[in-house]
Order: structure tokens, then sequence, then C-alpha cells
């Protein structure tokens, strides 16, 4: 069987579902090919970000902060909480169900714009053909005006720690312990190590984290790293830098990890281990050698910045391609790329992509870091302000961090923002919002901010740039 199709995308995970969404709603016949299913077996949307990443790990993060809260700072606020305990298996399942409301919710979004899901693989042949094999079997060739790849990225699996599926496992399985392990190892101190390792932290597992290279969150500005790497060990994650495992042994009811540091040898016992050592793009069974697509050196599929595969009319979006693994990375670029085909001409602007930990404090941060900045030989004004200084914070019992502002020395034009602190996550859009304008930190400044809020921070530290913050002292005083 053979259909017409104006558009079919290969993949229903974030990058996937908006551009198959957007071309639906731009009038275009759209097909979208979804090869997953879900941990109940069943066909399910919205790929790795809804099924087995961002979602169900703030569920468990949002989850456990609020056991902490309850077990650890309560009674600061005068409220006392007798016979505290944690029910993982519930924990588990409101995770799940909070999975399913959303993966569900993307088939509904799908039927209410008129987006053909296809649940099976998708494979592209040439001349923008899809051979599409569903889940029963059923074969279809598809024909396509244009093709969208978007198959996301699957975790890196290490030789020296291979999954067990039980005691050794990937982000996947950390998302589903059925109680909370004594002793975790995690390899990796990436964003994922630290949330997942995070969780059962919180939630009494002692933790240690093994990372390879001696510096703490390399890509993030290095003086809010180290406080954010003093917090997290205040907590009691055990991060051990300079630390590569070398081996991996399930023996007996234990994993027994081996590592090397610059003192030599060790081996560390624990119940279980999470390999959180990053993700690679995922493109197997996907292409024909006369497809016309290419990867590039790093194994991702080769694009320009519209996101143009070599094939014409076929593009490639999301974790498959080059940039940051990041949900909203991939779904700007599927709108960019569905808008396009119906005839617009928007840009996806790489250098005000966010990126957040959900640690807590959040880790958040647009545009340049300070050591960035010094490499590129720009001059530029920090302000900052602490959380320590914040009425809101302060009211809210959370006041840890700080919010730091960048902006160039000559024209004041905001270069970076950078959050550690409570709702990180959520104050760095304000910057994102700033940086898309083109504001200087004296914009920000001139801005009317409600109070008391955290956001007062951000209005602060943009104060604090030229020396004019009022609740904090000013070294630079104008
Ligand atoms: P994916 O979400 O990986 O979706 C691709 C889909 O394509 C998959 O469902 C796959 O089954 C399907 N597919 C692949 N090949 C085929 C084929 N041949 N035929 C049919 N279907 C196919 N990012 C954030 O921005 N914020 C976060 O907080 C965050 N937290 C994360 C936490 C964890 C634990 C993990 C693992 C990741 C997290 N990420 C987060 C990253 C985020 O999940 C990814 O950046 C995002 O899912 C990428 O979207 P995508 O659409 O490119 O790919
Ligand atoms: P990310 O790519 O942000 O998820 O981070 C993964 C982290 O895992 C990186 O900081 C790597 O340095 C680290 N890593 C990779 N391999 C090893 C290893 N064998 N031992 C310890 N850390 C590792």
């Amino acid at each position: 069987m053979s259909e017409n199709y104006d558009v079919v995308v290969i993949g229903a995970g974030p990058a996937g579902y908006e551009a198959a969404i957007r071309c639906a709603q731009l009038g275009l016949k759209t097909a979208c090919i979804e090869k997953d299913k879900g941990k109940d077996g069943n066909p399910t949307l919205g790929g790795t970000c809804l099924n087995w990443g961002c979602i169900p790990s703030k569920a468990l993060l949002d989850a456990s902060h609020k056991y902490v809260e309850a077990e650890a700072h309560f009674s600061e606020i005068g409220i006392e909480v007798d016979n505290l305990s944690v029910d993982v298996s519930k924990m588990i399942a409101r995770k799940d169900a909070v999975v399913k409301g959303l993966t569900g919710g993307i088939a509904g979004l799908f039927k209410g714009n008129g987006v053909t899901a296809l649940y099976g693989t998708g494979k592209l042949l040439a001349n923008r053909q899809v051979a599409f094999v569903g889940h029963d079997g059923e074969e279809q060739t598809l024909q396509a005006e244009h093709v969208i790849l978007a198959p996301g990225s699957v975790p890196v699996a290490i030789p020296p720690a291979p999954l067990d599926g039980d005691r050794i496992v990937d982000s996947t399985g950390a998302l589903d312990f059925e109680s909370v392990p004594a002793r975790l190892g995690v390899i990796g101190a990436g964003v994922i190590g630290l949330e997942l390792g995070s969780v059962w932290n919180r939630l009494g597992s002692e933790v240690v984290v093994l990372e390879a290279l001696e510096e703490f969150l390399p890509m993030a500005d290095e003086r809010i790293a180290k406080d954010a790497q003093k917090m997290l060990t205040k907590q009691g994650l055990d991060i051990r830098l300079g630390t590569r495992v070398t081996g991996a042994e399930v023996i007996g009811n234990e994993v027994v990890v081996q590592y090397q540091d610059a003192q030599g040898d060790h081996a560390l016992s624990v119940d279980k281990l999470i390999v959180a050592v990053g993700r690679r793009p995922f493109t197997e069974g996907l292409l024909t050698p006369d497809c016309g697509v290419n990867l590039d050196e790093r194994g991702f599929l080769y694009v320009n910045d519209l996101c143009q595969t070599d094939a014409p009319n076929v593009y490639a979006v999301g974790d498959v391609v080059r940039g940051p693994m990041l949900a909203h990375k991939g779904m700007e670029e599927g709108v960019m790329v569905a808008e396009r085909i119906g005839g617009f001409k928007p840009l996806v602007n790489y250098d005000t992509v966010p990126s957040v930990i959900y640690t807590h404090p959040e880790i958040a941060w647009v545009g340049k870091t300070e050591q960035q900045l010094k490499a590129d030989g720009v001059t530029y004004n920090v302000g900052s302000f602490p959380f320590a200084a914040s009425g809101r914070a302060m009211a809210a019992n959370d006041t840890q961090g700080t919010v730091k502002v960048i902006a160039d020395a000559e024209s004041d034009r905001i270069l970076g923002v950078h959050v550690l602190g409570a709702q990180a996550s959520e104050l760095i859009a304000q910057a994102v919002i700033a940086m898309e304008f083109d504001a200087s930190a004296e914009d920000i400044g001139l801005i009317m901010f409600a109070h008391p809020t955290l956001s007062e921070a951000i209005h602060e530290a943009a104060l604090s740039v030229s020396g004019h913050a009022i609740h904090t002292i000013n070294r630079k005083k104008k």
C-alpha cells in the first residue's frame, strides 16, 4: 500500500511532535511515525522527554524535594511532622500517571490537529519515500513532499559498566527503582547524573558520583558551578572529580565499581549503579544508503542552520542534530522547519538556548559565561545579587544562591545571565526574553518588578552591573 503526504515526520519526541502539529496547523497533510512503546507496553508518543526524560525525572525531583522540605525544613517554619515516610511505589506510580496523562495528551493533540499517528518504525528511502512497518506487521510506503527526521538520542553505554537492567542501569532504569537503594553509585556528574543522584539522595540513598573530569560542570559559569558543588555536597552527594570508572561487576547483592583517580585504583561497593555518561544520536535503521542524508563525524545527522540535510526537502531536528540535547531546542527546530515548509521564514536563535539543571537549588543560565568571554577577549561588567538579600527568598525560607548578569563593557548589552537558586528554571525565561530583545542591563534596571518576588533578584543584579542595586552594598558606587 502507498499513501501520499505533504509531510512525514519520523519520531514523535518533542522535536518531531511539535513539527507535526505545526505542519498540520498550517494545512499540510501530515503523518508522524513513532516506534516507542511505553512502560505498559502500549504505543506511546512524546519520545524520551515525556516517557523517560524531562517529565518523569521532574515528577520524581519535585516529589523528593517536597519530602526533604517536610523532613528537614518544615520544623524551621513551625510545622512539625511526625512519622514521615516515603512510599516509593506510590511515588513511581504517580510519576507514571503524569507520563500517561501527557503522552495521551499528545495523542489528543494529533487527533485534534489532524496529524495521522503511525505506530511502528520508519525508514527513509530515496526521493522522500518512507518505508513504514507497523507494530502489527503492516507495511506501507509513504510518499512525502517533505520529510522531517526526529529520531532523537539514546543513553551512551560504556564497556566498563555494562547494564544488567537491575543493579546497573541507565537513566531510564533509575526512574523505576522499586525501593530506595541504601548505597547508590552514579557515573557522570552531568545534568542527568546530578538530577537522578539528587532524587535518590533526598529519599535516603548514600550517593557517590564518579566524574572523569577534574572540573565540576565546566559548561556553567565557574563561580556558580563552585557554589553549586558546595551546596550539593552539603546535601550529601559525594562528588568525586577526576575519577575514571574502569570496571563494574555485580557480585552477589552488590555492584563493585572499580575506578582510578590521581591516587591510584579504588573499589566502591554500591547496591545500584546509574550510568549517566551522556547521550548519543540514534540513527539505527533510519536511513538507506541512497536516501541522500549524511552523518557528521560524530554520528549526528548533518544539517545546516535551517536544519536542512543534504537531501532536498529532507530535514532533521532535535537531539539527532548538532547543538545542545535539550527538548526546547528540538521543539524550536521542529516548529521552524514546519513554518519554513509552510512558506514562512523563521530562524532559531542558538545564542539564547537556556540550560537548566533541576537540582535544588536549580542552576540555570543563558548566553555566555565569564570564562567564555575572557577566552574571546570580550570586556564586560558583572552585576550580582544574592538570594540571601531577597525578601521573598527569606520569607520562603529558601535563600541559597545568586543571580549574576554579565553585560558588554561598552554597549551594556546583556551577554549572559546565570542563576543558582530556587526556581532558577522559571527565572531564566526573563533573561532569555531580555536577550532576545537585545536588552541592556540598564533596560532591565529601568523595568518595574513585582515585590516581593524572586524575580527582583534579576532586577537587582542588572542594577548592580552599574553599581545601582538598592538592597545590597555595591562595590562600584555611582
Ligand atoms: P526523542 O525525545 O528522543 O524522541 C525521538 C523519538 O523518535 C523516540 O520516541 C524514538 O522512539 C523515535 N524514533 C527513533 N527512530 C525511529 C524510527 N526509525 N521510526 C520511528 N520512530 C523512531 N531536556 C530538557 O530540555 N529538559 C529536561 O529537563 C530534560 N531532562 C531529561 C532527563 C532525562 C533523564 C533524560 C534522559 C533526558 C532529559 N532531557 C531534558 C533531554 C530531552 O529528553 C531530549 O533533549 C529530548 O527528548 C529530545 O527530543 P527529540 O524529539 O529530538 O528526541
Ligand atoms: P553529560 O554528557 O552532561 O550527561 O555528562 C556525562 C558525564 O559523564 C561527563 O561529564 C563525562 O566526563 C562523564 N564520564 C564519561 N565517562 C566516564 C567514566 N568512565 N567515568 C567517570 N565519568 C565519566
